[in-house]
């Protein structure tokens, strides 16, 4: 089977507006970017751009922002001119920014599904409209078909999906199978998605359901899997010794960016669920397959368990997500050696967002969704174990013949027009 492999990268500052920009994004995608075309390999850019826009509203009034924007839109330009994709990722946080003293104050409101159906229109359709007409000089069929959300929300809302499918996203990727967020800013429970692993047509009110028949988006959930207590284990062992297990075992988020300009304690004083009760960390079972995050050992741990999970559905070629955040690599090492193997792979072959929205479009993928099917196809579909975290047998209906691909021919809901007005 092939398995046509996202890199897609969350390209922005950290989720309180802190971080040097320079550092954090424009030096470190250009490293990224270089190593990606060493080996052939194209990234997919989830450029945060509410964060773009405030620097634009606030440059008015301020010439250090006015100077980062426009340094943020020559770095886009390149990334598009080097044959990269980018698409559209969006922290609603920003809604609410102030700039006072030379540093950025946010809202606290983190999740997309928070905000009332007025507001994410607006804010989809001017994000989607600036990415669409900064890059359309340099690629006059550009169109922006993908999005992931900040934080990862997008489930459940009665509006959200819609108003992307309104917009013309074609592809959701803001799903990750086991991930779980009961934080002040957050709150996200993904740990019994329908379908983590293959794309499917989504219940338009709740993302994390499989539709009964095809609707006018795609989801397809950003790998993850279990955690192993092994690679856990040699992972403190790289953090702890760095100097004799740390070309092996860290990754490339163990260490800071230099002049990266992020507090020590942002991710404990954001990202660290705690437990009510005894005030120590809650233990989280799965790990997303963010490059920043995995070391080499991991980051091929998770290939293959997306590789096994994909090879039992019997499909000859599917999509996988993985995730990166430019942010956060210190240490490029981990994954070069992983941009090497993936080069190298014949099961492996990389692929664009845009790319994979355009193979969508033209049925090569299997697309799930829960309507009738051909009872025997049912049946062999529920004697796979489609989905590690699950406690329940799945009730999916999945054509498992080999070779086929069922589902690839159904119609497509046609996405509304778009609103003329909206897109200011
Ligand atoms: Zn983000």
């Amino acid at each position: 089977m092939q398995i046509h492999l996202m890199l897609s990268d969350d390209w922005e500052l950290r989720g309180n507006g802190s971080g040097n920009m320079r550092a954090l994004q424009f030096a470190t995608i250009r490293r990224l970017m270089e190593i990606y075309e060493r080996y052939g390999l194209r990234g997919t850019f989830n450029v945060e751009v509410m964060q773009q826009l405030c620097h634009l509203d606030f440059g008015r009034r301020f010439a250090e922002l006015r100077a980062l924007a426009g340094e943020w839109e020559a770095t886009v330009r390149e990334v598009v001119s080097r044959g990269h994709d980018v698409q559209l990722h969006l922290h609603p946080q920003w809604l609410e920014a102030r700039y006072e003293d030379g540093r950025w104050r946010l809202g606290n409101r983190w999740a997309i599904v928070d905000f009332p159906a007025t507001t994410v229109r607006q804010m989809v359709w001017r994000a989607k409209s600036y990415l669409e007409a900064l890059v359309r000089p340099l690629a006059p069929d550009y169109r922006c078909v993908s999005f992931r959300s900040g934080a990862w929300s997008i489930a459940p809302s009665p509006h959200v999906l819609p108003i992307l499918a309104e917009a013309g996203i074609e592809l959701d990727t803001s799903l990750a199978g086991g991930l779980h967020f009961d934080l002040p800013n957050v709150k996200l429970d993904y740990r019994n998605l329908d379908e983590p692993l293959l794309p499917f047509y989504p219940r338009m009110d709740d993302a994390r359901r499989v539709a009964q028949e095809p609707t006018p988006i795609v989801c397809l959930a950003t790998h993850s899997c279990r955690k192993s207590l092994w690679t856990s284990m040699l992972r403190q062992l790289g953090r702890r010794c760095p100097r004799w297990f740390g070309a092996r075992f860290r990754a490339p988020c163990m260490t800071p960016v230099v002049d990266g300009g992020v507090a020590a304690n942002y991710e404990e004083d954001h990202w660290k669920e705690k437990s009510s009760k005894t005030g120590k960390e809650a233990p989280i079972r799965v790990r997303v397959s963010d490059l920043s995050a995995l070391n080499y050992l991991d980051a091929r741990r998770a290939l293959a368990d997306g590789r096994r999970r994909l090879q039992r559905t019997a499909h000859v070629c599917l999509p996988m997500i993985f995730e990166n955040h430019t942010k956060d690599i210190g240490d490029f090492a981990p994954i070069e050696r992983f941009a090497q193997f993936v080069a190298g792979s014949s099961v492996f072959k990389v692929r664009t967002a845009a790319e994979v929205a355009k193979a969508l479009r033209d049925g090569v993928y299997f697309v799930r969704h829960d309507g009738p099917r051909d009872p025997q196809m049912i049946h062999d579909a529920r004697r796979l174990d489609l989905w590690t975290f699950r406690q329940q047998a799945p009730t999916v209906n999945v054509n498992l013949r080999p070779g086929t691909r069922s589902g690839s021919r159904e119609p497509r809901l046609p996405v509304p027009a778009a609103r003329p007005g909206q897109d200011s």
